[in-house]
């Protein structure tokens, strides 16, 4: 059994308390940032190699009142993992998902993708989570902190979330809670909904549309391109075998 976090979005404050546990954890560098000129609260304005997490801000007009929703987006370690599924195909084991808590985890071996290989793998995710370090070629993303929970500690993110917007548990567990407070914010926000539940480790409760939050926060969005990177990478992998 895997495990899980639990995003419930209609909690979060946007403190960005998360955003930073996860460089401290992580000994990532801070980043060169800045906000004026392109009209959001949101820095750094993408993932990249040093942020693993970024909490998303979206500002829109709602039936003339103005909305303002909070994402924390970063990996969602899918059951298949179509970033795997494609990194396969060229370097075994440089993507590997880890067998008890269903972390996916971009190793060393990564730095041996070449440019147009990252880029399928890339185009694979449907949350367009990887990143590349344009120095030292290594792929990275969010771990799950999977060093910490072999450790018997929660994810750093989820540790420091002051509102309980971030829980962290054995999935089926996460799923009966995620349900529970889908049908509590249902009475209020009838488009409250979880994202994709049946296939990934992160699952995200929001309170509106999807797309009201950000371009990639749902599957649907990007059903197209995914089941064509994930039939794509499917039958490929055994020419590229027999290849080989
Ligand atoms: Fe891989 Fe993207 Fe799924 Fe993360 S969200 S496991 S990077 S396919
Ligand atoms: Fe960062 Fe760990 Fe949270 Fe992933 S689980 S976003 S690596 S702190
Ligand atoms: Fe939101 Fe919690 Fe992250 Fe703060 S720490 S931005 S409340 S998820």
């Amino acid at each position: 059994m895997s495990k899980t976090i639990l995003i419930d979005t209609s909690r979060c404050t946007a403190c960005r308390g998360c955003q930073i546990a996860c460089k401290e954890w992580h000994e990532l560098p801070a980043n060169k940032t800045y906000q004026v000129g392109w009209g959001s609260h949101q820095n750094p304005q993408d993932l990249n190699p040093n942020n693993y997490k970024l909490v998303r801000f979206n500002e829109h007009l709602d039936n003339g009142t103005i909305r303002w929703n909070f994402f924390p987006d970063q990996c969602r370690h899918c059951e298949i993992a179509a970033c795997k599924e494609t990194g396969d195909m060229y370097i075994e084991e440089a993507i590997i998902q880890d067998e008890k808590t269903g972390a996916v985890v971009f190793t060393a071996k990564t730095k041996g993708f070449n440019k147009d290989q990252f880029d399928e793998i890339k185009e694979a995710c449907p949350y367009n989570i990887p990143r590349r370090d344009e120095k030292t070629g290594l792929l990275s993303k969010c771990t799950m902190c999977n060093d910490r929970i072999h450790n018997g500690m929660p994810p750093a993110c989820v540790k420091v979330c002051p509102t309980g917007t971030m829980l962290f548990g054995e999935r089926e567990e996460m799923l009966k809670l995620a349900k529970s407070r889908l049908t509590q914010l249902k009475k209020k926000w009838p488009e409250a909904q979880l994202v994709d539940p049946d296939s990934v480790n992160v699952i995200y409760l929001l309170i509106d549309k999807p797309e009201n939050y950000h371009e990639f926060a749902a599957v649907e969005s990007n059903l197209g391109p995914m089941s064509k990177k994930q039939l794509f990478a499917t039958l490929a992998r055994p020419f590229k075998a027999m290849k080989g």
